[in-house]
């Protein structure tokens, strides 16, 4: 894993040895910080209806078809294996049967998040500046608090026909009408590493903590993360891709989060971890600049904003509950950062303003999972090479 990122150049300078370096220097903060009171909580609507189709027709729903590695076996296995069970949320926080205001308040109490108020003229004022369905999560009354850290990412079993056809209508979402080729042609390669990077690090955790059936025992797959990852060198360099976005994102915001007002002692803790991680990111690990920077750029970022936001909503979509979850933190996470490096330089602190703080635990959730997904691909190699290249 020596090369360098050779996707674009002109984005990014930094190789995968840079990546991976960076990596295990953010690595312990990230991960103490996605696990304190603030940021290991989520806000999600399990109840939400499919957008876009009927979701009871054009789609297989019984239940062998939601079964995918396991399904040849399905009825021998013992009920908690299957994949409605192994896809359930756990321990929805007992606040679930609170009013919506007093979940809120919970996560109030730890950052109290100072809005601008008055006539704050910005240039930005008129536009929708958002990447992804920010409403689902502020304003749905049937919206419940997860313990993120008690519902790790791993393998569910959720697959087949449907989940395929999920992906496939994301990955669709990648048609831009522009008419310049070149731009409609940048758009769409970064629309797309950024879904076959997000595509990748989930398979990457399904294949790290999976369940083998027939022992009954959870733990990594090699052969899965092979044939599902590790044999494609492109879905390897998507992934080091959206970390270098994600990362980017976060060292563009965390000094502006001084403006959160934590209230003890304990979340001083986190922001100076929060400071620790920024300041081990390189401000050249991403060029967002060149991107979208011509007198195109707020007709393809329109378009770009508009198709991010569709797949925040797919989500709504995803019938394993697990799956759904992740799906919705990873995607608010990655459009959190393109809000971030694409809208910023306008008015930075009407971008700062306008986050919510979901989109902030979003956002430092989906770079733990990118970065553990990271750590993992290195796993896997050692793995590799023990098994099959030791003599
Ligand atoms: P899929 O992963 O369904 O892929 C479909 C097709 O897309 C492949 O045949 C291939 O042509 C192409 N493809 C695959 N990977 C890439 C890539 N990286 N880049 C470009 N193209 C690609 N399962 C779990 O066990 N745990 C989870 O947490 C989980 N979360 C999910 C979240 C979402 C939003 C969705 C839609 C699915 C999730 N799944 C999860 C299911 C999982 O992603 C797979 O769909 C499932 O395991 C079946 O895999 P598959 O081999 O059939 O191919």
């Amino acid at each position: 894993m020596n090369q360098s990122l050779p996707y674009h150049s002109k984005i990014s300078n930094s190789t995968i040895n840079d990546l991976n370096s960076i990596n295990s220097k953010v690595r312990p903060s990230l991960l103490k910080i996605v696990n304190s009171d603030f940021f290991k909580f989520f806000k999600l609507n399990l109840f939400s209806e499919c957008p876009f189709w009927d979701d009871n027709n054009g789609f297989c729903t019984n239940r062998a078809c939601a079964v995918d590695v396991i399904e040849d076996d399905y009825e021998n296995l013992p009920e908690y294996w299957k994949p409605e069970m192994l896809g359930k949320i756990n321990d929805l926080n007992d606040l679930d049967n609170q009013p919506i205001d007093a979940q809120d308040e919970l996560l109030n109490q730890l950052c109290n998040k100072k809005f601008i108020t008055g006539n704050h003229y910005s240039p930005l004022n008129c536009r929708d500046i958002d990447y992804c369905d920010v409403d689902y999560i502020t304003n749905h009354p049937d919206a419940v608090l997860v313990d993120l850290t008690n519902n790790p990412e791993r393998f569910t079993g959720y697959g087949g026909e449907q989940s395929g056809l999920i992906w496939k209508s994301i990955y669709s979402e990648n048609c831009f009408q522009l008419e310049d080729n070149d731009k409609a042609s940048l758009a769409k390669e970064v629309f797309f590493k950024l879904i076959s990077g997000m595509h990748a690090s989930i398979a990457i955790h399904l294949s790290n903590d999976f369940l083998d059936t027939k022992t009954g025992k959870w733990g990594p797959n090699l052969d899965l993360f092979m044939f599902r990852v590790g044999n494609w060198t492109e879905r390897i360099e998507n992934i080091y891709f959206n970390y270098a976005i994600v990362g980017k994102a976060i060292q563009k915001i965390l000094p502006f989060l001084q403006e959160l007002e934590f209230c003890s002692q304990y979340d001083h803790e986190t922001l100076n971890l929060l400071s620790n991680v920024s300041s081990d990111i390189d401000s050249s690990i991403f060029n967002e600049h060149l991107i979208f920077d011509d007198e195109l750029s707020s007709e393809v970022k329109d378009q770009f904003r508009i198709k991010f936001k569709n797949v925040t909503k797919i989500m709504d979509c995803v019938h394993c509950d697990r799956c759904r979850l992740w799906g919705k933190v990873q995607s608010t996470g990655y459009a959190t950062s393109l809000k971030i490096l694409l809208e910023m330089d306008n008015d930075p602190m009407f971008v700062v303003n306008s986050l919510t703080k979901y989109e902030l635990i979003a956002l430092l959730n989906t770079f733990d999972r990118i970065s553990k997904s990271v750590q993992l691909i290195n796993d896997f190699e050692i793995m590799f090479n023990e098994k099959y290249n030791s003599e």
